[in-house]
Protein backbone atom coordinates (compact mmCIF):
# COMPACT_ATOMS: atom_id res chain seq x y z
CA UNK A 1 0.00 0.00 0.00
CA UNK A 2 2.63 2.57 0.92
CA UNK A 3 4.81 3.31 -2.47
CA UNK A 4 6.80 5.65 -2.31
CA UNK A 5 7.06 7.83 -5.29
CA UNK A 6 10.89 7.24 -7.32
CA UNK A 7 13.31 9.88 -7.05
CA UNK A 8 12.15 13.53 -8.51
CA UNK A 9 9.08 13.82 -6.62
CA UNK A 10 6.62 12.55 -9.37
CA UNK A 11 3.99 11.09 -7.74
CA UNK A 12 2.00 8.84 -10.54
CA UNK A 13 -0.32 6.53 -9.00
CA UNK A 14 0.96 6.68 -5.55
CA UNK A 15 -0.90 7.18 -2.21
CA UNK A 16 1.52 8.46 -0.37
CA UNK A 17 4.11 11.45 -0.93
CA UNK A 18 6.61 12.42 1.47
CA UNK A 19 7.10 15.85 0.44
CA UNK A 20 10.83 16.62 -0.26
CA UNK A 21 10.47 20.41 2.09
CA UNK A 22 12.28 21.75 4.68
CA UNK A 23 12.04 20.10 7.71
CA UNK A 24 9.75 17.37 6.09
CA UNK A 25 11.75 14.21 7.20
CA UNK A 26 12.22 15.68 11.15
CA UNK A 27 8.43 15.85 10.80
CA UNK A 28 8.32 12.11 9.44
CA UNK A 29 11.06 10.95 12.35
CA UNK A 30 8.75 12.69 14.98
CA UNK A 31 5.64 11.35 13.36
CA UNK A 32 7.16 7.76 13.98
CA UNK A 33 8.10 7.85 17.78
CA UNK A 34 4.97 9.33 18.37
CA UNK A 35 2.92 6.16 16.79
CA UNK A 36 5.28 3.98 18.36
CA UNK A 37 4.42 5.50 21.43
CA UNK A 38 0.97 5.26 20.60
CA UNK A 39 1.50 0.84 19.87
CA UNK A 40 2.72 0.81 23.23
CA UNK A 41 -0.31 2.34 24.87
CA UNK A 42 -2.90 0.60 22.76
CA UNK A 43 -1.50 -2.78 24.16
CA UNK A 44 -0.92 -1.13 27.68
CA UNK A 45 -4.29 -0.01 27.14
CA UNK A 46 -6.36 -3.24 26.49
CA UNK A 47 -4.13 -5.37 28.47
CA UNK A 48 -5.50 -3.38 31.60
CA UNK A 49 -8.82 -3.16 30.55
CA UNK A 50 -9.19 -7.21 30.05
CA UNK A 51 -7.85 -6.58 33.67
CA UNK A 52 -10.25 -4.45 34.85
CA UNK A 53 -12.74 -6.49 33.74
CA UNK A 54 -11.40 -10.15 35.41
CA UNK A 55 -10.87 -7.81 38.51
CA UNK A 56 -7.12 -7.90 38.55
CA UNK A 57 -6.76 -3.91 38.10
CA UNK A 58 -7.90 -0.57 39.47
CA UNK A 59 -9.83 1.82 37.64
CA UNK A 60 -7.49 4.31 37.89
CA UNK A 61 -4.77 2.48 35.42
CA UNK A 62 -6.54 2.06 32.77
CA UNK A 63 -7.85 5.88 32.50
CA UNK A 64 -4.34 6.84 32.85
CA UNK A 65 -3.68 4.74 29.77
CA UNK A 66 -6.01 6.59 27.87
CA UNK A 67 -5.16 9.96 29.15
CA UNK A 68 -2.12 8.97 27.24
CA UNK A 69 -3.56 8.80 23.97
CA UNK A 70 -5.17 11.74 24.17
CA UNK A 71 -2.06 13.62 25.40
CA UNK A 72 0.30 12.01 21.99
CA UNK A 73 -2.60 12.80 19.96
CA UNK A 74 -2.78 16.42 21.22
CA UNK A 75 1.22 16.57 20.99
CA UNK A 76 0.25 15.21 17.17
CA UNK A 77 -1.69 17.68 16.16
CA UNK A 78 0.23 20.21 17.29
CA UNK A 79 3.47 19.40 15.21
CA UNK A 80 1.10 18.54 12.38
CA UNK A 81 -0.49 22.33 12.75
CA UNK A 82 3.53 23.47 12.97
CA UNK A 83 4.73 21.79 10.02
CA UNK A 84 1.90 21.78 7.72
CA UNK A 85 1.53 25.87 8.13
CA UNK A 86 5.54 26.14 7.31
CA UNK A 87 5.30 23.70 4.03
CA UNK A 88 2.06 25.88 2.90
CA UNK A 89 4.14 29.06 2.85
CA UNK A 90 7.12 26.81 1.27
CA UNK A 91 5.16 25.50 -1.24
CA UNK A 92 3.36 28.91 -1.91
CA UNK A 93 6.82 31.02 -2.33
CA UNK A 94 7.81 27.81 -4.58
CA UNK A 95 5.34 28.37 -6.78
CA UNK A 96 5.65 31.74 -7.25
CA UNK A 97 8.84 31.27 -8.14
CA UNK A 98 7.62 28.63 -10.91
CA UNK A 99 7.54 29.27 -14.60
CA UNK A 100 3.80 28.87 -14.70
CA UNK A 101 2.31 29.63 -18.28
CA UNK A 102 -1.28 30.84 -16.98
CA UNK A 103 -1.76 33.49 -14.41
CA UNK A 104 -5.07 32.31 -13.23
CA UNK A 105 -3.42 28.52 -12.85
CA UNK A 106 -1.24 30.15 -10.35
CA UNK A 107 -3.33 31.82 -8.72
CA UNK A 108 -5.48 29.28 -7.95
CA UNK A 109 -2.59 26.76 -6.37
CA UNK A 110 -1.31 29.67 -4.31
CA UNK A 111 -5.05 30.22 -2.81
CA UNK A 112 -6.76 27.27 -2.77
CA UNK A 113 -4.99 24.54 -3.71
CA UNK A 114 -2.15 25.03 -1.46
CA UNK A 115 -4.49 25.01 1.69
CA UNK A 116 -5.95 21.62 0.21
CA UNK A 117 -2.31 20.11 1.02
CA UNK A 118 -2.85 20.57 4.81
CA UNK A 119 -6.05 17.84 4.96
CA UNK A 120 -3.27 15.65 3.84
CA UNK A 121 0.04 16.36 5.86
CA UNK A 122 -2.00 16.86 9.09
CA UNK A 123 -4.27 14.37 8.74
CA UNK A 124 -3.50 11.57 6.13
CA UNK A 125 0.07 11.24 6.48
CA UNK A 126 0.43 10.95 10.01
CA UNK A 127 -2.67 8.03 9.91
CA UNK A 128 -0.75 6.18 7.38
CA UNK A 129 2.46 6.19 10.14
CA UNK A 130 -0.08 5.02 13.21
CA UNK A 131 -1.08 2.35 10.29
CA UNK A 132 1.92 0.97 10.04
CA UNK A 133 2.79 0.90 13.48
CA UNK A 134 -0.08 -0.13 15.58
CA UNK A 135 -1.77 -3.42 13.49
CA UNK A 136 2.03 -4.65 13.35
CA UNK A 137 2.43 -4.08 17.25
CA UNK A 138 -1.11 -5.51 17.89
CA UNK A 139 -0.44 -8.72 15.50
CA UNK A 140 2.92 -9.15 17.67
CA UNK A 141 1.40 -9.44 20.52
CA UNK A 142 -1.52 -11.69 19.58
CA UNK A 143 0.86 -13.96 17.89
CA UNK A 144 2.14 -14.33 21.51
CA UNK A 145 -1.47 -14.55 23.89
CA UNK A 146 -3.70 -16.20 20.80
CA UNK A 147 -2.18 -17.17 17.57
CA UNK A 148 -5.25 -18.36 15.67
CA UNK A 149 -6.66 -14.77 15.92
CA UNK A 150 -3.58 -12.87 14.67
CA UNK A 151 -3.32 -15.26 12.02
CA UNK A 152 -7.25 -14.58 10.95
CA UNK A 153 -6.46 -10.35 12.07
CA UNK A 154 -3.12 -11.25 9.68
CA UNK A 155 -5.19 -12.93 6.70
CA UNK A 156 -8.07 -9.84 6.74
CA UNK A 157 -6.48 -6.95 7.18
CA UNK A 158 -4.96 -6.29 4.07
CA UNK A 159 -7.96 -6.37 2.91
CA UNK A 160 -8.77 -2.97 4.08
CA UNK A 161 -6.11 -1.54 1.49
CA UNK A 162 -7.02 -3.36 -1.16
CA UNK A 163 -10.53 -2.39 -1.09
CA UNK A 164 -9.53 1.11 -0.31
CA UNK A 165 -6.87 1.16 -3.13
CA UNK A 166 -9.62 -0.19 -5.77
CA UNK A 167 -11.56 2.55 -4.61
CA UNK A 168 -9.04 4.71 -4.75
CA UNK A 169 -8.36 4.58 -8.39
CA UNK A 170 -11.63 5.49 -9.39
CA UNK A 171 -11.56 8.83 -6.77
CA UNK A 172 -8.21 9.61 -7.73
CA UNK A 173 -9.63 10.06 -11.96
CA UNK A 174 -12.52 12.14 -10.26
CA UNK A 175 -10.33 14.54 -7.96
CA UNK A 176 -7.68 15.34 -10.91
CA UNK A 177 -10.67 16.25 -13.00
CA UNK A 178 -12.24 18.22 -10.32
CA UNK A 179 -8.91 20.21 -9.83
CA UNK A 180 -8.48 20.40 -13.69
CA UNK A 181 -11.58 21.93 -13.66
CA UNK A 182 -10.78 24.85 -11.06
CA UNK A 183 -7.95 25.12 -12.39
CA UNK A 184 -9.31 26.37 -16.10
CA UNK A 185 -12.21 28.27 -14.03
CA UNK A 186 -9.48 29.92 -11.99
CA UNK A 187 -8.00 30.65 -15.06
CA UNK A 188 -10.56 31.34 -17.15
CA UNK A 189 -11.98 33.72 -14.90
CA UNK A 190 -8.74 35.72 -14.47
CA UNK A 191 -8.30 36.37 -18.12
CA UNK A 192 -12.12 37.71 -18.51
CA UNK A 193 -11.86 40.21 -15.56
CA UNK A 194 -9.05 41.33 -17.43
CA UNK A 195 -10.09 41.73 -20.63
CA UNK A 196 -13.31 42.57 -19.35
CA UNK A 197 -13.34 46.45 -20.85
CA UNK A 198 -12.56 44.89 -24.01
CA UNK A 199 -15.22 42.31 -23.76
CA UNK A 200 -18.02 44.59 -22.76
CA UNK A 201 -16.86 46.99 -25.73
CA UNK A 202 -17.62 44.08 -28.00
CA UNK A 203 -20.44 42.57 -26.41
CA UNK A 204 -18.92 39.45 -25.29
CA UNK A 205 -19.54 40.13 -21.75
CA UNK A 206 -22.22 38.31 -21.77
CA UNK A 207 -21.49 35.24 -23.57
CA UNK A 208 -18.46 35.08 -21.24
CA UNK A 209 -20.47 35.03 -18.20
CA UNK A 210 -22.49 31.86 -19.91
CA UNK A 211 -18.79 30.27 -20.63
CA UNK A 212 -17.79 30.58 -16.46
CA UNK A 213 -21.20 29.65 -15.64
CA UNK A 214 -21.10 26.56 -17.37
CA UNK A 215 -17.46 25.28 -16.47
CA UNK A 216 -18.77 26.58 -12.71
CA UNK A 217 -21.42 23.79 -13.43
CA UNK A 218 -19.56 21.42 -14.53
CA UNK A 219 -17.22 21.92 -11.51
CA UNK A 220 -19.92 21.34 -9.19
CA UNK A 221 -20.77 18.36 -10.75
CA UNK A 222 -17.16 16.58 -10.29
CA UNK A 223 -17.15 17.44 -6.82
CA UNK A 224 -20.64 15.84 -6.22
CA UNK A 225 -18.82 13.18 -7.73
CA UNK A 226 -15.62 12.75 -5.91
CA UNK A 227 -18.33 13.38 -2.71
CA UNK A 228 -20.22 10.34 -3.67
CA UNK A 229 -17.36 7.62 -3.96
CA UNK A 230 -15.80 9.41 -1.06
CA UNK A 231 -19.19 8.34 0.87
CA UNK A 232 -19.62 4.89 -0.91
CA UNK A 233 -16.16 3.96 -0.18
CA UNK A 234 -16.01 4.52 3.59
CA UNK A 235 -18.90 2.62 3.90
CA UNK A 236 -17.22 -0.41 2.11
CA UNK A 237 -14.01 -0.43 4.39
CA UNK A 238 -16.64 0.51 7.73
CA UNK A 239 -18.25 -3.38 6.54
CA UNK A 240 -15.07 -5.10 5.37
CA UNK A 241 -13.44 -4.19 9.01
CA UNK A 242 -16.64 -4.96 10.85
CA UNK A 243 -16.72 -8.54 9.14
CA UNK A 244 -13.30 -9.08 9.74
CA UNK A 245 -13.60 -8.22 13.72
CA UNK A 246 -16.59 -10.69 13.42
CA UNK A 247 -14.18 -13.25 12.14
CA UNK A 248 -12.54 -13.12 14.97
CA UNK A 249 -15.07 -12.31 17.37
CA UNK A 250 -17.28 -15.41 17.04
CA UNK A 251 -14.17 -18.19 17.08
CA UNK A 252 -12.88 -16.57 19.90
CA UNK A 253 -16.24 -16.74 22.10
CA UNK A 254 -16.46 -20.40 20.95
CA UNK A 255 -13.32 -21.21 22.31
CA UNK A 256 -14.33 -19.74 25.85
CA UNK A 257 -17.39 -21.65 26.31
CA UNK A 258 -15.51 -24.79 25.63
CA UNK A 259 -12.32 -23.53 27.85
CA UNK A 260 -9.56 -23.89 25.44
CA UNK A 261 -9.23 -19.95 25.70
CA UNK A 262 -9.35 -18.15 29.72
CA UNK A 263 -11.11 -15.23 29.53
CA UNK A 264 -8.57 -12.71 30.58
CA UNK A 265 -6.59 -13.71 26.80
CA UNK A 266 -10.31 -13.67 25.01
CA UNK A 267 -11.17 -10.48 25.89
CA UNK A 268 -7.16 -8.81 25.44
CA UNK A 269 -8.65 -10.35 21.71
CA UNK A 270 -11.81 -8.88 21.70
CA UNK A 271 -9.99 -5.34 22.79
CA UNK A 272 -7.14 -5.64 20.89
CA UNK A 273 -9.00 -6.99 17.14
CA UNK A 274 -10.70 -3.11 16.67
CA UNK A 275 -7.36 -1.85 17.44
CA UNK A 276 -5.86 -3.22 14.20
CA UNK A 277 -8.10 -2.14 11.92
CA UNK A 278 -8.82 1.14 13.00
CA UNK A 279 -5.86 3.14 11.58
CA UNK A 280 -6.37 1.67 8.38
CA UNK A 281 -9.65 2.36 8.11
CA UNK A 282 -9.24 6.14 9.38
CA UNK A 283 -6.34 6.24 6.74
CA UNK A 284 -8.88 5.07 3.83
CA UNK A 285 -11.43 7.97 5.01
CA UNK A 286 -8.98 10.66 6.00
CA UNK A 287 -7.85 9.85 1.81
CA UNK A 288 -10.23 11.28 0.14
CA UNK A 289 -9.99 14.76 2.37
CA UNK A 290 -6.12 14.63 1.09
CA UNK A 291 -6.40 13.63 -2.05
CA UNK A 292 -7.27 16.66 -3.71
CA UNK A 293 -3.87 18.03 -1.51
CA UNK A 294 -1.99 14.95 -3.03
CA UNK A 295 -2.75 15.93 -6.72
CA UNK A 296 -1.83 19.27 -5.75
CA UNK A 297 1.52 18.62 -3.86
CA UNK A 298 2.10 15.92 -6.79
CA UNK A 299 1.64 19.17 -9.55
CA UNK A 300 3.78 21.67 -6.75
CA UNK A 301 6.46 19.29 -7.20
CA UNK A 302 7.11 18.77 -11.09
CA UNK A 303 6.93 22.61 -11.43
CA UNK A 304 10.12 23.53 -12.94
CA UNK A 305 11.81 26.49 -10.86
CA UNK A 306 12.96 29.47 -12.97
CA UNK A 307 16.63 29.44 -13.80
CA UNK A 308 18.42 30.98 -11.09
CA UNK A 309 19.45 34.63 -12.05
CA UNK A 310 23.10 35.99 -12.22
CA UNK A 311 24.35 37.33 -8.95
CA UNK A 312 22.43 40.76 -9.34
CA UNK A 313 24.88 43.59 -7.41
CA UNK A 314 26.62 45.73 -9.63
CA UNK A 315 26.14 49.71 -9.34
CA UNK A 316 24.85 50.82 -13.15
CA UNK A 317 28.06 51.94 -14.81
CA UNK A 318 27.98 55.80 -15.48
CA UNK A 319 25.93 56.73 -18.59
CA UNK A 320 27.74 59.24 -19.35
CA UNK A 321 30.29 57.34 -20.53
CA UNK A 322 29.55 53.98 -20.83
CA UNK A 323 27.52 52.35 -23.89
CA UNK A 324 24.57 50.25 -24.37
CA UNK A 325 25.29 46.93 -26.57
CA UNK A 326 22.62 44.37 -27.54
CA UNK A 327 24.60 41.82 -29.15
CA UNK A 328 22.64 39.15 -31.17
CA UNK A 329 19.93 39.41 -28.56
CA UNK A 330 16.97 37.32 -29.90
CA UNK A 331 13.81 37.06 -27.86
CA UNK A 332 11.15 34.12 -27.89
CA UNK A 333 7.73 34.70 -26.36
CA UNK A 334 6.68 31.58 -24.36
CA UNK A 335 4.22 29.81 -26.76
CA UNK A 336 5.42 31.63 -30.51
CA UNK A 337 7.32 29.93 -32.72
CA UNK A 338 8.70 32.80 -34.88
CA UNK A 339 10.85 35.12 -32.53
CA UNK A 340 9.65 38.63 -31.92
CA UNK A 341 13.24 39.73 -33.03
CA UNK A 342 16.55 37.64 -34.29
CA UNK A 343 19.95 38.47 -34.02
CA UNK A 344 19.42 42.06 -33.47
CA UNK A 345 22.95 43.98 -32.88
CA UNK A 346 22.27 47.82 -31.74
CA UNK A 347 24.77 50.35 -29.86
CA UNK A 348 23.89 53.13 -28.42
CA UNK A 349 26.22 55.76 -27.56
CA UNK A 350 26.76 57.68 -24.81
CA UNK A 351 24.45 60.92 -25.25
CA UNK A 352 23.37 59.86 -28.58
CA UNK A 353 19.67 59.45 -29.79
CA UNK A 354 18.83 56.28 -31.60
CA UNK A 355 14.73 56.14 -33.49
CA UNK A 356 13.58 52.68 -33.72
CA UNK A 357 11.29 52.27 -37.16
CA UNK A 358 9.84 49.25 -38.32
CA UNK A 359 5.84 48.12 -39.42
CA UNK A 360 3.97 46.87 -36.42
CA UNK A 361 4.89 43.53 -35.06
CA UNK A 362 7.96 44.13 -36.02
CA UNK A 363 10.05 44.02 -32.68
CA UNK A 364 10.07 47.38 -31.84
CA UNK A 365 8.43 47.62 -28.02
CA UNK A 366 10.44 44.33 -27.88
CA UNK A 367 13.57 46.01 -28.39
CA UNK A 368 12.37 48.53 -25.77
CA UNK A 369 11.47 46.07 -23.12
CA UNK A 370 15.26 44.13 -23.87
CA UNK A 371 17.00 47.49 -23.19
CA UNK A 372 14.55 47.98 -19.47
CA UNK A 373 15.58 44.49 -18.81
CA UNK A 374 11.69 43.52 -18.46
CA UNK A 375 12.34 41.07 -21.36
CA UNK A 376 14.96 38.90 -21.10
CA UNK A 377 17.03 37.63 -24.52
CA UNK A 378 16.32 34.08 -24.86
CA UNK A 379 19.53 34.27 -26.63
CA UNK A 380 22.63 36.50 -27.08
CA UNK A 381 22.63 39.66 -24.16
CA UNK A 382 23.05 43.41 -23.51
CA UNK A 383 25.70 45.38 -22.07
CA UNK A 384 25.96 48.42 -20.46
CA UNK A 385 30.14 49.59 -20.54
CA UNK A 386 31.44 46.32 -19.96
CA UNK A 387 28.54 44.48 -17.35
CA UNK A 388 25.65 42.55 -18.43
CA UNK A 389 22.54 44.09 -17.91
CA UNK A 390 21.37 41.09 -15.87
CA UNK A 391 24.11 41.58 -13.46
CA UNK A 392 23.34 45.55 -12.62
CA UNK A 393 21.37 46.17 -9.58
CA UNK A 394 19.41 49.15 -9.64
CA UNK A 395 19.23 50.19 -13.53
CA UNK A 396 15.69 51.13 -13.72
CA UNK A 397 17.29 54.11 -11.79
CA UNK A 398 18.67 55.20 -14.44
CA UNK A 399 15.99 55.41 -17.17
CA UNK A 400 12.68 56.87 -17.27
CA UNK A 401 10.18 55.14 -19.72
CA UNK A 402 6.79 55.69 -21.59
CA UNK A 403 5.21 52.51 -22.73
CA UNK A 404 3.10 52.29 -25.58
CA UNK A 405 0.18 51.81 -24.17
CA UNK A 406 0.47 53.48 -20.65
CA UNK A 407 -0.93 51.47 -17.71
CA UNK A 408 -2.90 53.59 -15.11
CA UNK A 409 -3.24 52.52 -11.54
CA UNK A 410 -6.68 53.18 -10.08
CA UNK A 411 -6.51 56.58 -8.18
CA UNK A 412 -6.18 60.07 -8.92
CA UNK A 413 -3.64 61.65 -11.79
CA UNK A 414 -1.76 63.06 -9.14
CA UNK A 415 -1.01 59.64 -7.41
CA UNK A 416 -0.66 58.15 -10.84
CA UNK A 417 2.30 60.33 -12.07
CA UNK A 418 3.94 60.53 -8.49
CA UNK A 419 4.62 56.47 -9.55
CA UNK A 420 7.70 58.01 -11.29
CA UNK A 421 9.27 59.40 -8.30
CA UNK A 422 7.43 58.89 -4.68
CA UNK A 423 8.87 61.93 -2.84
CA UNK A 424 7.77 64.04 -5.57
CA UNK A 425 5.85 67.40 -4.17
CA UNK A 426 2.83 68.75 -5.31
CA UNK A 427 4.73 71.32 -6.99
CA UNK A 428 6.57 69.02 -8.87
CA UNK A 429 3.87 67.07 -10.14
CA UNK A 430 2.26 70.12 -11.54
CA UNK A 431 4.96 71.35 -12.79
CA UNK A 432 5.94 68.18 -14.69
CA UNK A 433 2.18 68.18 -15.78
CA UNK A 434 2.37 71.37 -17.25
CA UNK A 435 5.43 70.09 -18.79
CA UNK A 436 3.81 67.26 -20.54
CA UNK A 437 1.35 69.81 -21.34
CA UNK A 438 -1.67 67.65 -19.62
CA UNK A 439 -4.19 70.15 -19.13
CA UNK A 440 -6.86 67.81 -16.53
CA UNK A 441 -7.30 68.05 -13.13
CA UNK A 442 -4.83 66.35 -10.81
CA UNK A 443 -7.77 64.57 -8.51
CA UNK A 444 -9.57 63.37 -11.36
CA UNK A 445 -9.41 59.35 -11.68
CA UNK A 446 -6.67 58.27 -13.91
CA UNK A 447 -8.93 55.53 -15.41
CA UNK A 448 -11.58 58.19 -16.62
CA UNK A 449 -8.88 59.16 -18.90
CA UNK A 450 -8.47 59.46 -22.73
CA UNK A 451 -5.89 57.97 -24.67
CA UNK A 452 -4.16 61.24 -25.89
CA UNK A 453 -4.19 62.44 -21.88
CA UNK A 454 -3.01 58.51 -21.11
CA UNK A 455 -0.20 59.61 -22.94
CA UNK A 456 0.76 62.35 -21.62
CA UNK A 457 0.73 61.57 -17.88
CA UNK A 458 2.95 58.57 -18.97
CA UNK A 459 5.49 61.52 -20.03
CA UNK A 460 4.69 63.96 -17.26
CA UNK A 461 6.17 60.60 -15.33
CA UNK A 462 8.92 60.62 -17.34
CA UNK A 463 9.97 63.86 -16.99
CA UNK A 464 9.01 63.99 -13.31
CA UNK A 465 12.37 61.80 -13.61
CA UNK A 466 14.33 64.56 -14.93
CA UNK A 467 17.65 63.39 -13.96
CA UNK A 468 17.20 59.83 -14.96
CA UNK A 469 20.32 59.83 -18.05
CA UNK A 470 18.67 57.10 -20.34
CA UNK A 471 15.00 57.59 -21.87
CA UNK A 472 12.87 55.05 -23.41
CA UNK A 473 10.15 56.20 -25.27
CA UNK A 474 7.50 53.96 -27.16
CA UNK A 475 4.98 56.67 -29.16
CA UNK A 476 1.30 55.72 -29.42
CA UNK A 477 0.16 54.39 -32.46
CA UNK A 478 -3.11 55.42 -31.39
CA UNK A 479 -4.52 58.25 -33.77
CA UNK A 480 -4.05 61.53 -31.49
CA UNK A 481 -6.44 64.55 -32.66
CA UNK A 482 -3.57 67.34 -34.34
CA UNK A 483 -3.56 69.54 -31.48
CA UNK A 484 -3.01 66.80 -29.13
CA UNK A 485 -0.68 65.43 -31.25
CA UNK A 486 1.21 68.60 -31.19
CA UNK A 487 0.90 68.93 -27.94
CA UNK A 488 2.22 65.15 -26.97
CA UNK A 489 5.49 65.49 -29.53
CA UNK A 490 6.12 68.96 -27.79
CA UNK A 491 6.28 67.18 -24.17
CA UNK A 492 8.55 64.22 -26.26
CA UNK A 493 10.97 66.77 -27.23
CA UNK A 494 11.42 68.14 -23.55
CA UNK A 495 11.72 64.52 -22.36
CA UNK A 496 14.28 63.61 -24.91
CA UNK A 497 16.43 67.02 -24.81
CA UNK A 498 20.29 66.23 -23.62
CA UNK A 499 19.71 62.28 -22.84
CA UNK A 500 20.77 59.11 -24.07
CA UNK A 501 17.54 57.85 -25.74
CA UNK A 502 15.42 55.31 -27.70
CA UNK A 503 12.64 55.58 -28.99
CA UNK A 504 10.07 53.92 -31.30
CA UNK A 505 8.73 56.58 -34.12
CA UNK A 506 5.65 56.00 -35.60
CA UNK A 507 5.62 59.01 -37.00
CA UNK A 508 8.27 61.10 -38.51
CA UNK A 509 7.65 64.28 -36.19
CA UNK A 510 10.38 63.26 -34.19
CA UNK A 511 12.88 62.18 -36.28
CA UNK A 512 14.91 65.22 -36.19
CA UNK A 513 15.12 65.11 -33.20
CA UNK A 514 17.11 61.91 -33.25
CA UNK A 515 20.77 61.27 -34.34
CA UNK A 516 20.04 57.89 -35.93
CA UNK A 517 17.37 55.80 -37.25
CA UNK A 518 17.76 52.12 -37.01
CA UNK A 519 14.98 49.95 -39.02
CA UNK A 520 13.78 46.74 -37.28
CA UNK A 521 12.32 43.67 -38.84
P1 LIG B 1 6.06 46.32 -32.40
O1 LIG B 1 6.27 47.14 -31.16
O2 LIG B 1 7.12 46.54 -33.43
O3 LIG B 1 4.70 46.49 -32.96
P2 LIG B 1 6.23 44.09 -30.63
O4 LIG B 1 7.60 44.12 -30.06
O5 LIG B 1 5.14 44.61 -29.77
O6 LIG B 1 6.22 44.79 -32.04
O7 LIG B 1 5.87 42.60 -31.01
C1 LIG B 1 6.69 41.79 -31.81
C2 LIG B 1 6.05 40.42 -31.97
O8 LIG B 1 6.05 39.76 -30.73
C3 LIG B 1 4.61 40.49 -32.43
O9 LIG B 1 4.39 39.42 -33.31
C4 LIG B 1 3.83 40.32 -31.18
O10 LIG B 1 2.59 39.71 -31.45
C5 LIG B 1 4.72 39.43 -30.36
N1 LIG B 1 4.58 39.72 -28.93
C6 LIG B 1 4.77 40.91 -28.31
N2 LIG B 1 4.60 40.81 -26.97
C7 LIG B 1 4.26 39.52 -26.75
C8 LIG B 1 3.97 38.75 -25.56
N3 LIG B 1 3.97 39.29 -24.36
N4 LIG B 1 3.68 37.44 -25.72
C9 LIG B 1 3.70 36.86 -26.94
N5 LIG B 1 3.97 37.50 -28.07
C10 LIG B 1 4.25 38.81 -27.99
MG1 LIG C 1 5.02 48.35 -30.24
Amino acid sequence: MVDLPPAGGRADGTVLVIPDLPGSRRYVYTLCLLAACTACLVLLQAELLAGLLTGSVTLALPIAALAGRALLLWVQESVAARFAASAKEHLRSRVLRSTMDSAGAQTTLVTRGIDAVGPYLTGYLPQMVLSATVPLAVLVRLCIADLTSALIIAGTLPLIPIFAILVGKHTKRQTERQWDLLSRLGGHFLDVVRGMETLILFKRAGAQARIVREMAVQHADATMKTLRVAFLSALVLELVATLSIALVAVPVGLRLLNGSVDLETALLVLLLAPEAYLPLRAAGTKFHAAAEGLTVLKNVLELKEKAPSVAVNTRPPDLRTARISLEGVTVRYPGREEPAIRDFWLTIEPGERVALIGPSGAGKSTVLSVVLGLTKPSEGRVRVGDIDLREIAGWHDCLTWVPQRPWLMAASVAENIRLADANATDVDIDRAAAAAVLDVSMDRPGRELSSGQRQRVALARALLRRSAPLVLLDEPTARLDTQTEQAVLAASRKLLAGKTALLVAHRPALLPETDRVVRVG
